[in-house]
């Protein structure tokens, strides 16, 4: 049985091991598949492995040997599941593995906002403190979380572990999200989302993208939040209207924001966010620490075999 792994870096950039998926057959890695060679590749192979490749109905049709596909991530729109369904393909992804990394993303960028520690390192390194007047000196405001508010919207998984954080530094957290459940209300007061965007210091988006939720953030939503308010996007780029965010952030409406992901990854070269003011950008790691690419890898691969077993787990298209 062939397996071929369409774009494998990201998730295993060398410092783990394939042998999971190499002991259930025949097994091809590639670091990355360009659209143009994505057919030659998966060939006759029964089992295509992908994390952002796209597959397409005429993927499908034009490789009709696949009879199963595995998502390498827990977001699945690469792959065009109603076309795998209708020829009976199994599509499973990795609905959680990286929770208690993405919240404690949210905390690195926003303690970097609060203290401004690679800078301020790198001025030390330049000699900025050993010419120093004083015994200490910063080049940022620098500011204490506790006693401020934090606005959680999209109050799953994620959102939950971040305001468990959130709590231990003293803040208080309010939380937004569709369906209100009774387990999370020991974490945080659910209120409106107006009543969220006008109460909260600090906002950390955790919601999915949807139709509703694209450009949650906004010009007319920056309008109804504090003065110098804080965002934070570990969630999808595309919840933010990002020329409206940069505008806000050059006026000083949002004091800074700090985000993993932005509209169009790689970022483009004219985002907007790039050179607006106190906006901190990583390119999408708060998936990666390799405790938590291990865990996508093991549930990958379980995947696969309880589909071998003919116990499928983790279908998206069932
Ligand atoms: P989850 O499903 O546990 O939680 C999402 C929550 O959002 C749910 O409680 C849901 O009810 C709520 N929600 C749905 N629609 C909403 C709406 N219109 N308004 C407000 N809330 C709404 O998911 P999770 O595991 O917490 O993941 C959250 C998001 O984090 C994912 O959708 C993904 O986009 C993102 N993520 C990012 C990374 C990264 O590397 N940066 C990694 C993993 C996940």
């Amino acid at each position: 049985m062939k397996i071929v792994i369409l774009d494998g870096y990201t998730e295993n950039p060398g410092d783990l091991s394939w042998d999971g998926f190499a002991a259930l057959g025949e097994l091809t890695v590639y670091d990355r598949t360009p659209a143009d060679q994505i057919l030659s590749r998966i060939g006759d192979a029964e089992i295509v492995i992908t994390n952002k490749t796209p597959l397409t109905r005429e993927t499908f049709a034009a490789c009709p040997g696949i009879r199963y596909v595995g998502v390498l991530a827990t977001g699945y729109n690469v792959v065009d599941i109603e076309a795998a369904k209708e020829k009976g393909i199994p599509v499973t992804n990795i609905p959680t593995y990286g929770t208690t990394a993405v919240a404690q993303m949210v905390f690195a960028l926003l303690l970097e906002i609060c203290h401004h520690v690679g800078e301020h390192s790198e001025a030390v390194h330049r000699g900025e403190w050993t010419n120093s007047p004083d015994f200490c000196f910063w080049n940022t405001p620098l500011m204490e979380l506790a006693g401020k508010t934090i606005g959680v919207i999209g109050f799953g998984r994620i959102g939950q572990n971040t305001a468990q954080i959130a709590r231990a530094f003293g803040l208080q957290v309010l939380a937004y999200d569709e369906y209100p459940n009774d387990a999370a209300r020991a974490l945080g007061d659910y209120v409106t989302l107006d009543e969220l965007l006008a109460q909260s210091d600090i906002i950390s988006l955790h919601c999915p993208l949807f139709p509703s939720t694209e450009g949650i953030i906004n010009k007319d939503s920056i309008a109804k939040m504090k003065d110098g308010v804080i965002l934070i996007n570990t969630s999808r780029g595309p919840l933010v209207a990002e020329a409206d965010l940069a505008q806000a952030l050059n006026s000083g409406k949002v004091y800074a924001a700090g985000l993993d992901v932005v509209a169009t990854e790689p970022i483009r070269a004219d985002n907007p966010l790039l050179n607006a003011k106190n906006c901190i950008i990583t390119p999408h790691i708060a998936w990666a620490p390799k405790e938590s690419r291990a865990r996508l890898m093991d549930i990958a691969v379980n995947n696969l075999k309880a589909f071998l077993e003919q116990k499928p787990v983790n279908v998206v298209n069932a």
